[in-house]
């Protein structure tokens, strides 16, 4: 459970209290004191619900966003030799797109980056064995 969650369950939780508490109070409210202090902790809760999910669609988006990400396959220039570019996904399943930068082909694997790798595109040898991490 990583932070966002967290803090949007609090969010969720303290939406849920304010809607119940202000509902126990109004059924049980013998003043107009206190059916104005119960609307007002029952709105209360709805906007904090709001809030809540507002922020569990903008968190919900950012997530599709790292997902459907593909490295720009003009980044490369044309050096004249093999190169490539490989970025490895934060979030799990951990994949790694290569770029080969001779044919722009990219190709998704699973896991981080393997230790040699042949495009599957054009058949360049990219890398064999080099920055062992
Ligand atoms: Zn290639």
């Amino acid at each position: 459970m990583n932070n966002n969650q967290f803090s949007l369950q609090n969010i969720f939780i303290s939406s849920f209290f304010c809607i119940l508490v202000g509902t126990i109070l109004f059924i049980n409210s013998q003043s107009i004191l206190w059916s104005s202090a119960s609307v007002t902790i029952f709105i209360a809760g709805i906007i904090l619900m709001i809030i809540g999910l507002i922020l569990k669609i903008s968190i919900t988006m950012d997530t599709k966003k790292i997902d459907k990400w593909v490295p720009d396959s003009n980044y490369l220039p044309d050096a004249g030799r093999a190169m490539y570019r490989i970025d490895t996904t934060l979030t799990s399943p951990t994949k790694t797109s290569i770029l080969c930068g001779k044919c722009k082909h990219i190709e998704w694997v699973e896991g981080k980056k393997p230790t040699s790798y042949t495009c599957t595109n054009c058949g360049i040898l990219l890398w064999e064995n080099n920055e062992e991490e």
